[in-house]
């Protein structure tokens, strides 16, 4: 066989680039696996702070040396190491790649070798997904003629608005104004009750409470606002949506948003979908080292009995919100596992500590632990409930595992996210705005208690569902197949 015939030979090349933060990363690898499953050549590109936390934390190179066509390349992300890279300055990780992404882009692409290290004969390049807030790769991968889709991996109901928000500032209903206000006297205001009515299919119960905080600006001009909204409705001109739900969930929203962008993949719950194929349990893809001793414990409790709380990988809370989660909890009389990473407290002298009440008061009530295998915490049968933030990830997780939610929405789609939850889906509810012991104490009674089986039931049942949509001729499997076949037959 000669030179040229043996490289038409090769598979497809898959170029899959996330926003480097834990979320982005966790569906967008799921998705390299199932690729690589498949037997495509994959090349996972990662900011080079992102590569060095999952080598350290989640042994990356080695889970994914049982695929040989696997690799991983990495740029820098233009911050410095010690950026905190948490709350509301992660939107700097996106706005920071925006400006120092594109050149060394092209430089990657340019050098075909950077991209097929570690031996093994690969093609270029044959397909790019990237993240749906990095558009700096499009103008490279139109100029060498490769086909590029995009994955946006927070929720459909989210990325649905956020497209809409050109027609929600025509209508007057945004921006909110207040950016520099204290959040709680902010949550206080009337107008936020108000009806958002320029999304469509959202007129029923999207209120301008439930818009992301990030439409809290004074000036509809604010550049991170346009550029949220640029990177959005870029995902109209590409080959393809790639969305990690699943038809059963969101079906109405997906068809709203099928209008401007035909090509869609909804292809989740991505995590579900690798389980069914790999007929085992998930590895790491950990920033942080997972703790284990989170199952022995959950293994120590009765069935149903215990809130997991967790509220992601960048939120952070004052002292005074995590005291009132906390007494709530208490209050409550139910046990908790509670995810506190070592950098999500802030205050002025007690940053990155665990109150003492907390540290000393938790031992007969819970659990307190820096980060844990979340996906088998949440299908352990100790797990009657989840306190959780609302992260896009997370909230898919608890569906899949049908266990019901209390939500508390920090930023960006989580504060959609949890009125779906709440009104939409009916698998928990949502705390919203507030932030108070007695409210906490009272939604963890409802929840664990008193109307525990008809949050059961209706979690258990779109659970069912979600397993459904990701076997053998379900909606999420037959579209992961088009996913291929486009893939297969842009080379
Ligand atoms: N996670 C985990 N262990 C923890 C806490 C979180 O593995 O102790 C994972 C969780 O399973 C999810 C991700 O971290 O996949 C968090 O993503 P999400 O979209 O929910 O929220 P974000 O961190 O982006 O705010």
């Amino acid at each position: 066989m000669g030179r040229q015939e043996a490289a038409d030979e090769l598979p497809p090349h898959v170029l899959i680039f996330p926003l480097p933060m834990q979320g982005h990363i966790n569906s967008m690898l799921k998705l390299a696996e199932l690729l690589c499953l498949s037997n495509l050549h994959v090349t996972m590109l990662f900011s080079e702070y992102s590569h060095s936390r999952l080598r350290r934390h989640a042994d990356i190179e080695s889970r994914f040396s049982r695929y040989p066509g696997f690799r991983v390349a990495t740029m820098c992300d233009g911050l410095p190491d010690d950026h905190p890279r948490v709350g509301e300055r992660t939107m700097e990780i996106m706005m920071s790649l925006l400006e120092v992404g594109g050149a060394q882009f092209r430089k990657l692409m340019e050098t075909t070798d950077a991209l097929s290290y570690g031996g093994g004969a690969r093609r270029r390049v044959t397909c790019l997904i990237m993240d749906g807030v990095l558009s700096f790769a499009v103008p490279v991968a139109q100029e060498m003629g490769i086909p590029f889709i995009y994955f946006r991996t927070s929720s459909p109901c989210s990325f649905w608005a956020n497209f809409c928000f050109n027609d929600v500032i025509q209508a007057g209903e945004i921006p909110l104004k207040g950016k520099d206000e204290d959040k709680y006297t902010y949550w206080k205001r009337g107008d936020l009750d108000l009806m958002v009515r320029s999304v469509p299919g959202m007129e029923g119960y999207l209120r301008r409470r439930d818009l992301p905080a990030f439409c809290r600006v004074d000036d509809a001009n604010d550049s991170e606002f346009q550029t949220i909204i640029r990177e959005t409705r870029r995902s109209a001109h590409s080959s393809g949506l790639i969305l990690n739900s699943f038809e059963d969930l969101d079906g109405p929203i997906l068809d709203q948003i099928r209008n401007p962008i035909p090509n869609l993949y909804s292809i989740g719950p991505l995590h579900t979908h690798l389980q069914a194929r790999l007929q085992s349990s998930l590895t790491s893809s950990s920033f942080y080292q997972e703790d284990r001793s989170s199952m022995t414990w959950l293994d120590s409790q009765p069935a149903k009995s215990v809130v997991y709380v967790s509220f992601g990988s960048v939120t952070l809370l004052s002292r005074n919100e995590l005291l009132e989660f906390w007494y709530g909890l208490v209050n409550s009389g139910h046990k908790f596992l509670w995810v506190m990473r070592p950098d999500s407290i802030i205050g002025d002298d007690e940053k990155g500590r665990v109150p003492v009440e907390v540290e000393e008061g938790t031992k007969e009530r819970g659990c307190v632990l820096g980060w844990v295998p979340q996906n088998e915490v949440l299908v352990h049968p100790s797990v009657g409930a989840f306190f959780t933030h609302c992260g896009w990830n997370s909230t898919l997780e608890s569906v899949a595992a049908g266990v019901p939610m209390i939500c508390w929405p920090y930023f960006a789609d989580q504060t959609i996210n949890s009125r779906f939850v709440s009104e939409v889906w009916r698998v928990g509810l949502d705390m919203k705005d507030s932030c108070d012991r007695v409210i906490v104490e009272k939604m963890v009674r409802e929840i664990m208690g008193e109307r525990r089986d008809e949050f059961e039931e209706r979690a258990r049942a779109m659970a069912d569902l979600a397993n459904k949509a990701v076997s053998e001729g379900g909606t999420s499997s037959t579209n992961f197949n088009r996913l291929l076949h486009f893939i297969k037959s842009s080379l």
